[in-house]
């Protein structure tokens, strides 16, 4: 396995997210992740890291609870990968990733503005798997076709359990809702309700990943997203069209609610 990429962004709640890029694996392996920082404020120093996460099965995103002040040690960060009792590193990043400093407080600010602005909704963002082991109940062997989209093991991905994640966030629904045909990996549902959410840069949300709102539970199946600010092609803000599930939905069994 080689991790490719390490990103990370400010969050809204004061610390770092991270996410990664994995390439090499099989698809049948378990994946362990731990995010690193260096104790010590050098970038290649073997010895000298400590976990900041806690062990991340599976995981390609992970965000830190707080991050109280930036000390004035540099801040180096990578994540360590292991499957099949061999690690593996990312390439090590400073604190500002992809941004420099001026474009970084620019984000971090425009995201701190954006949570006073009125008070957001907490949800749990479930991601879509791309890769795993196939599900044994609803895939046909031979032509991999996914034969039931409320399947209890897969959760109609056709990949066993189906979604990463909990992720916790915090999103904006917009007052307006309406009513649309709705088409697709859905198809059949035909009189749904429509939201637009409002999210800041992450996790990124693409289609059908899923929304959980905590509260009321109530789960909502990414239909587009569009990023309406960007600063080098990181999403700082998302716009994202949401189309709410049956609650007779398989997808309500996925996660406990909280
Ligand atoms: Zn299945």
């Amino acid at each position: 396995m080689q991790i490719t990429r390490l990103e990370i962004v400010p969050s809204y709640n004061n610390g770092f997210t991270f996410s990664w890029v994995v390439s090499g694996i099989s698809g049948q392996s378990a994946l362990m992740f731990v995010v690193q920082e260096s104790a010590i404020g050098v970038a290649s120093d073997a010895t000298a890291w400590r976990d900041i996460s806690p062990a991340l099965p599976n995981a390609f995103a992970w965000t830190e609870e707080r991050r109280k002040k930036f000390d004035t040690n540099p801040l180096f960060f990578r994540v360590r990968g292991v499957v099949d009792n061999v690690a593996s590193y990312s390439p090590v990043i400073d604190a500002f990733g992809e941004l420099n400093h001026k474009d970084y407080m620019l984000a971090a600010e425009i995201m701190r503005r954006k949570q006073c602005q009125s008070e957001g909704v907490s949800v749990r963002i479930f991601r879509k798997m791309d890769k795993g082991e196939r599900c044994p109940r609803c895939v046909n062997k031979i032509t991999g076709a996914v034969h039931d989209r409320q399947c209890p093991v897969c959760h109609g991905r056709g990949i066993v359990v189906g979604y990463l994640g909990p992720y916790g966030g915090c999103v904006k629904f917009s007052g307006t809702q309406q009513h649309i045909q709705y088409s697709g990996e859905a198809a059949g549902m035909d009189d749904v309700k429509n939201f637009s959410i409002e999210a800041l840069g992450f996790p990124r949300l693409v289609y059908t990943d899923i929304v959980a709102e905590c509260k009321s539970d109530r789960r909502y199946s990414v239909v587009s997203t569009v990023y309406p600010v960007e600063i080098r092609r990181i999403p700082i803000v998302q716009e994202v069209n949401v189309v709410e599930l049956p609650t007779d939905f398989v997808i309500y069994s996925l996660g406990a609610p909280v």
